[in-house]
């Protein structure tokens, strides 16, 4: 379903990804995992078209999509929750969910359908964005970006400053989301919780993969143990 080849893209004169080559099946959750500032975040932000693609080819449901604008990207069919999650603190529950679908008219049924994995989010409904906690925050990010029907869906740490419990729950509707016909791409420093819910994983390091591998055998594996599952 998604193919990277190669890529390239930075900052400045800096590239931080240095040819990256993944690849994410249709169904599939796939997860990159690697510490901070390997390029996990530029890695989704280059797919979604927020950043320029300097060299090499994405390509999404058989079509070159490397930068192509970000909004033609949703499009396409990819919704990205971006890192930190970015709600609008001024708008209401609603009103982001609405934000989220803003290609095209939302009908009841699709924020229902929102409001049945969160059911939260429905009581809060009227509440100010802004005045969620952090967890509820997450849930309306990641719901805002499901407001768009994506085929892919690109997640950049979810876990962020969330308590365990907070976040065993969303990772149990991250799996939900997935079985309920998702692809979906994970990008965690969480690598436990990550290589639980995923499939398959990349490791990412200053710029190139790694090592990739079914996350049962990434969970197995002596280097990823150390590295990134606390030894
Ligand atoms: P983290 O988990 O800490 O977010 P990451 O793996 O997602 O890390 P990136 O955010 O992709 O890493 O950052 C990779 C590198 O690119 C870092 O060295 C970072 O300082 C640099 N970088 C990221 N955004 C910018 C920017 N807007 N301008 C310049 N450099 C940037």
């Amino acid at each position: 379903m998604l193919k990277l080849e190669n890529v390239h893209a930075g900052y400045g004169s800096i590239d931080v990804l240095r040819g990256i080559t993944l690849e994410v099946a249709e169904g599939e959750i796939v997860t990159v995992l690697g510490a901070n500032g390997a390029g996990k975040s530029t890695t989704l932000m280059t797919i979604c078209g927020i950043n320029h693609c300097r060299q090499g080819h994405i390509v999404f449901a058989g079509k070159a999509i490397q930068n192509i604008p970000a909004h033609e990207i949703v499009r396409h069919g990819i919704s990205q929750v971006p890192e930190g999650r970015r709600i609008f603190p001024r708008l209401t529950v609603r009103e982001n969910l609405e934000m989220g679908a803003f290609h095209r008219h939302v009908n009841g049924d699709e924020l229902e359908k929102v409001f049945a994995l969160f059911p939260i989010l429905k009581e809060r409904q009227s509440q100010f964005g802004g005045t969620l906690s952090g967890g509820e925050q997450q849930m309306l990010a990641i719901s805002r970006a499901l407001m768009a029907r994506p085929k892919l869906l690109l997640l950049d740490e979810p876990s962020l400053g969330l308590a365990p419990m907070i976040v065993a729950q969303i990772f149990d509707i991250i799996r939900e989301i997935n079985q309920q016909g998702t692809t979906i791409l994970l990008v965690e420093q969480n690598a436990n919780m990550a290589l639980h819910v995923a499939h398959r994983g990349y490791v990412l390091q200053t710029g190139k993969i790694v090592l990739q591998d079914t996350a049962k055998n990434l969970m197995n594996n002596d280097e990823v143990k150390k590295s990134y599952l606390g030894g």
